[in-house]
C-alpha cells in the first residue's frame, strides 16, 4: 500500500484504534491529528491563556512547537520539547480542545504541519476533516459512525468512568461543537465510505478496511 487512507469521524467509534492497527498492517506512517490539536489545547491551558479567547489562542499556539512520532507501535506527543502524552487526554484538555481547534490560525498552522508528514510517505491519517480538507485526494477516504449509546459506553470504557449518562453528555457537546464551527466542521467528507461499527469488533472493522485499501 503505498497511498493515504483518510479516516474521519466522531469520538467512540473506535477511531484511534482502527487507525494505529491499520497502520501497522499496511506498513503506513499513523498520523493522530486529534493529539496535535489536543497538545495545542496543553499549549493554551499552561501558559494560562483563556481558550475562548481566539486572539490569545491564535498567539500562544503559534509560538509553540508541537510534535508527533508516526510509528504506530510507539506512540508520543511532544510540546515544546516535553512528553504530554498523559496530559492531552486529561480532562481540562478535553474540554479546551474544541474551542481552541475552532481557531482558523490554529487549523492553518497544524494542517500544514499535517500535510507535511503525510507527503513523507504512506500514510493512515486520522482526525475530522483529513478527507474533506487536509488530503482530499486520499486513496482511501473512511467515515467512521456509531449509535450514540455504543460511543458512550466505548468512552466510559477507555477513560474508565462508569457515569455513562455523563459521559454521553460530554460526547454530545463536543459533537456539537466539532460540527457547528464556521472552520471544518465534522461531516462525512465526499466519496468517503461510511463504516457504522457499532455492531463491529474493532478486528473486523481492521479487516474491512484492510480490504478496501489493498483493493
Ligand atoms: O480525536 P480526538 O478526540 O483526540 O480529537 C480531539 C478534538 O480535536 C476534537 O473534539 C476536535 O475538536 C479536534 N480535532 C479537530 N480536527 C481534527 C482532529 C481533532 O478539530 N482533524
Amino acid at each position: 500500500f503505498r497511498g493515504v487512507v483518510a479516516l474521519d469521524g466522531p469520538s467512540g467509534t473506535g477511531k484511534s484504534t482502527v487507525a494505529r492497527r491499520l497502520a501497522q498492517r499496511l506498513h503506513a506512517q499513523y498520523l493522530d491529528t486529534g493529539a496535535m490539536y489536543r497538545a495545542a489545547a496543553v499549549a493554551v491551558l499552561d501558559a494560562g491563556v483563556d481558550p475562548g479567547d481566539p486572539v490569545a489562542v491564535a498567539r500562544q499556539v503559534e509560538a509553540s512547537r508541537i510534535e508527533v512520532s508516526t510509528d504506530p507501535r510507539n506512540l508520543h506527543t511532544i510540546l515544546d520539547g516535553r512528553n504530554v502524552d498523559r496530559q492531552i487526554r486529561d480532562a481540562a484538555t478535553t474540554t479546551a480542545v474544541s474551542p481552541v481547534s475552532a481557531v482558523p490560525a490554529v487549523r492553518e498552522r497544524l494542517v500544514a504541519q499535517q500535510r507535511s508528514i503525510i507527503s513523507g510517505g504512506p500514510t493512515v491519517a486520522e482526525g475530522r476533516d483529513i478527507g474533506s480538507v487536509v488530503w482530499p485526494h486520499a486513496e482511501l477516504k473512511v467515515y467512521l459512525t456509531a449509535r450514540e449509546d455504543v460511543r458512550a459506553r466505548r468512552r466510559a470504557g477507555e477513560l474508565k468512568l462508569a457515569d455513562v449518562d455523563q459521559v454521553a453528555a460530554s460526547l454530545r457537546r463536543r459533537d456539537q461543537l466539532d460540527s457547528s464551527r464556521a472552520a471544518s466542521p465534522l461531516h462525512r467528507p465526499d466519496g468517503a465510505a461510511e463504516v457504522d461499527t457499532s455492531d463491529l469488533s474493532i478486528d473486523e472493522v481492521v479487516e474491512l478496511l484492510v480490504g478496501l485499501a489493498l483493493r
